[in-house]
């Protein structure tokens, strides 16, 4: 039990009663403890236990995996072949996933194998032996074991996109094709996403049935409760605007990074400054990265500095602060990276670090979250002077003379 997360969460004042669920699952949920649904699992279970191809359109930690899991849990028996399958962007995401079904799909003793890269295969070739109901599967790996036959998906009943932007933004658009192909036509079709880029909407067109589109992304998309700040520095002066940072916003941190290399560079100086810091991206083992998940979680580790891929699905509780060593490349990102803090009711900070060649990154940002961003600065550190502003002041030294 305890491998579900249990976080504050937005649930509505409806009853899991009322979706049309078995006392099994009931019970279950009562004793994790979910007593109202959020609004994506009311929206979807019902038309999901009928069977109606969705598209799931909502945030990170709005309750996505018991949306899409019970209702799989609920279709299916166990022993007839594997006849689910969830694709999932990352490692974690897949894991956390599996724990779910693992838990609802007790009372039809499902049994759900997870295929995830950076592990050895051959443990995963043994469970596959033991004939799973459900595949949990990053793309990669999944295409891996079908290109050595040691899985078949001619019986998938259930499919599922988890976080079909993330994958697509991961690249792993052809790995998904190919699997597609090898799927039989008759199925139910479930996809999730927080953005719906043309990509998505595509692939929805294409592999999904008269798909029900559920859509709840709030107005202003960024989740409320998280105040912006942007630190406008000169290039090499974002190591000190950092390190001030950490010392002067003290609750449990994420730091992000845009190349694994930049994180392990910042997770050795931070070390070196005494800070109790880990760090996770994809040159660490699969062993390695849950550890160093559980130190954060546990408040062994007060910072984590991760790469935004590795971080992905990331479920901690209580982030009070995500600092942006580096500006992200869209938008998207951006609110992605936001809504690892302030989960549910609770109040987050995230700093952007940029420099003044991010600049149009930024005013895209603004444009998107419906606010200029405060521009900051930390003691000792000049900060940036933005050109329109500089050119006011230029213009008026001129008339003075
Ligand atoms: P998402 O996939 O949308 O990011 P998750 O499925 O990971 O969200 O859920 C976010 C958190 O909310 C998890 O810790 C999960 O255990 C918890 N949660 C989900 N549904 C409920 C509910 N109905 N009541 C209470 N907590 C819930
Ligand atoms: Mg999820």
């Amino acid at each position: 039990m305890d491998t579900i997360g249990q976080h504050p969460v937005l649930t509505t004042d409806k009853n899991f009663q009322s979706l049309g669920l078995s006392e099994a699952t009931l019970k279950l949920l009562n004793q994790i403890g979910f007593q109202h649904p959020t609004p994506i699992q009311s929206d979807l279970i019902p038309p999901a236990l009928l069977g109606r191809d969705l598209i799931g359109l909502a945030q990170t930690g709005s309750g996505k995996t018991a949306a899409f899991v019970i209702p799989i849990a609920e279709r299916l028996q166990h022993g007839e072949g594997v006849r689910g399958l969830v694709l999932s962007p990352t490692r974690e995401i897949a894991l956390q996933t599996k724990a779910f079904l693992d838990l609802f799909g007790r009372h039809h003793e499902l049994m759900t194998v997870c295929l995830i890269g950076g592990v050895p295969i051959r443990p995963q070739i043994k469970d596959l032996r033991r004939g799973p109901d459900v595949i949990v599967a990053t793309p990669g790996r999944l295409l891996d074991h079908l290109n050595r036959g040691t899985i078949s998906l001619n019986n998938i009943e259930e499919l599922v996109f988890d976080e079909a932007d993330h994958m697509l933004d991961l690249g792993f658009l052809p790995q998904i094709k190919s699997i597609l192909k090898m799927l039989p036509k008759k199925r139910h079709t479930m996809m999730f996403s927080a953005t719906m880029p043309y990509a998505i909407e595509q692939l929805a067109q294409r592999y999904l049935n008269d798909p029900l589109r559920i859509d709840i992304l709030p107005e202003g998309k960024a989740a409320e409760g998280i105040t912006h700040r942007l630190y406008l520095v000169n290039p090499m002066q974002r190591k000190d605007c950092l390190l001030t940072l950490l010392n002067k916003e003290l609750g449990s941190t994420l730091v992000f990074t845009q190349t694994r290399r930049e994180a392990h560079w910042l997770y050795k100086t931070l070390f070196h400054e005494g800070h109790p810091v880990i760090d996770i991206h994809s040159d660490k083992t699969q062993k390695e990265r849950v550890s160093a998940l559980e130190g954060f979680r546990s408040g062994e580790h007060r910072i984590l500095v991760a790469t935004a891929i590795a971080s992905r699905g990331i479920d901690v509780q209580g982030i009070k602060h995500i600092v942006n060593f580096d500006i992200p490349e869209t938008v998207e990102e951006y609110i992605h990276r936001a809504g690892r803090t302030a989960r549910g009711d609770a109040k987050g900070l995230v700093s952007t670090i940029a420099t003044f060649m991010d600049l149009p990154v930024v005013k895209r940002i603004e444009a998107e979250i419906g606010q200029e961003i405060p521009r900051c600065s930390v003691a000792g550190i000049e900060p940036f002077v933005e050109t329109q502003k500089k050119a006011v002041q230029s213009r008026r030294l001129k008339s003075r003379w």
